[in-house]
């Protein structure tokens, strides 16, 4: 009687038919559909993992293709965007070469290609780290450097800046380990002026020595928690060597560092020749690495981004595509809203064009356009779900000038 009970009970967890219900029985042995469950789960988990870990499953296109999708979402700004989707179609070909099995010793090191971005607020930096990451389906930060201080000092270390990539993988340290960092703000850990004697640049130079090791690849603890490091806490490693690095900042200034290098250097042969070619409207398209180092950023930190590209300040042309070109588009995201409630949202040219002209006179730049959007929407998203009969709705110039007038103040205060 016993021996029978006994191969009814579920050689996992032990408990017979009685106590877990159905056991199904095989060669050898049997199991109660809790652990089978259980097991699969498990199973599924493994598979998810492996996937994860594996870098060949990473599915990137050609630079082209990077740059046709990273068009779909960021308006102009070409250059930026080649130079990008070559470097991270170069970021990924690198952990991939890194992870084959035939690489032997002594082939040749290929460097990380960390970016820079130098543009003004609001042209898109975060938007393209942003989007990269989105197409390549890595984890994804963003972190603030000027709340970076040098360790001991009040502020935050720069491990924290991990802390936030582990926070955005579920904790997943391979997954981490392949992500995208997008350091904001760069620029404002320059050194703070020439004289290092006076007093130690902890949020300056500092930070810069700190984010050396980060940057380069190494090993490094991080707190799960973020916040200051102590003693009993318990770290999480996490290993840099494929985390691509991207930093942006607008540089206030740098453009006259870049033509004062210019005129220097037409001081001498060919000047006239030089000079010709020089667009001084956009001066920022000649910024070198030499020009972040006399901002003031430490050679060491620049030697890290071998990637330098910049972003063109955006037209009255370009802020109107962005209104309405990227995929997923302020306008287009206010259709699909009425749309849910059966309402058919249009909205005339003039009104377009004045939302532009809005964040133009406003000095709002196209971070501002959802704003000033919102602030003529509202009344319209706060009256029409009540309405039972389902209509189009045609936004014009006037009605976009009424409306903001309520609300101008407000935008006056930002500006
Ligand atoms: P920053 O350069 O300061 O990092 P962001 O990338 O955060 O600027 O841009 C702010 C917002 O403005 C974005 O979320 C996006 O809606 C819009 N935007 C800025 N530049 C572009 C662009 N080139 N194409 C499309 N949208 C843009």
């Amino acid at each position: 009687m016993k021996d029978t009970d006994n191969k009814k009970a579920c050689s996992f967890c032990g408990r017979s038919e009685k106590e877990a219900g159905f056991v199904i029985k095989g060669f050898g042995g049997a199991i109660c559909v809790d652990c089978c469950k259980r097991i699969t789960q498990i199973i599924e988990e493994e598979e998810r993992k492996e996937k994860i870990n594996d870098v060949n499953s990473l599915e990137i296109g050609t630079p082209k293709k990077i740059k046709q999708y990273l068009d779909q979402y960021v308006i102009g700004q070409q250059e930026a965007k080649k130079v990008l989707s070559v470097a991270v179609y170069n970021h990924y070909k690198r952990l991939k070469y890194y992870a084959s099995a035939s690489k032997d010793e002594n082939e040749v090191e290929i460097d990380k290609s960390n970016i820079i971005i130098v543009g003004q607020t609001g042209t898109g930096k975060t938007l393209l780290a942003r989007t990269i990451a989105k197409m390549l389906n890595v984890p994804f930060c963003i972190a603030d450097a000027t709340v970076l201080t040098e360790a001991g000092y009040v502020g935050e270390d720069v491990e924290t800046i991990l802390t936030r990539l582990l926070q955005s993988a579920d904790y997943n340290v391979e997954a981490a380990q392949r992500g995208i960092v997008f350091i904001d703000e760069i620029d404002k850990i320059a050194r703070k002026g020439d004289n290092p004697s006076i007093t130690r640049d902890v949020s300056g130079e500092g930070v810069q020595q700190a984010l050396l090791k980060l940057l380069e690849g190494t090993v490094v603890n991080v707190p799960p928690q973020g916040g200051r490091k102590h003693p009993d806490q318990k770290f999480i490693q996490i290993d840099t060597r494929n985390i691509l690095f991207i930093s942006g900042g607008a540089f206030n200034g740098i453009e006259r560092i870049i033509a004062n290098r210019l005129k220097a250097n037409a001081i001498g042969f060919s000047a006239s020749e030089q000079r010709e070619n020089i667009n001084r409207d956009n001066v920022l398209q000649y910024i070198k690495p030499q020009d972040l180092k006399t901002f003031g950023l430490i050679p060491e930190l620049i030697g890290r981004f071998p990637v330098l590209t910049n972003l063109d300040e955006l037209s009255k042309e370009a802020l109107r595509a962005i209104l309405t070109e990227p995929k997923n588009s302020v306008i287009k995201q206010y259709k699909k809203l009425l749309e849910i409630d059966g309402i058919d949202l249009q909205f005339d040219d003039e009104a377009l064009n004045t939302f532009v002209d809005i964040a133009i006179q406003y000095k709002l730049g196209a971070r501002g356009l959802r704003g000033i959007i919102e602030s003529v929407m509202t009344e319209i998203m706060f009256d029409l779900p009540d309405s039972s009969t389902s209509q189009t709705i045609t936004i014009t110039k006037d009605f976009v000038l009424s409306q903001f007038d309520r609300e101008k103040e407000r935008f006056a205060d930002i500006a």
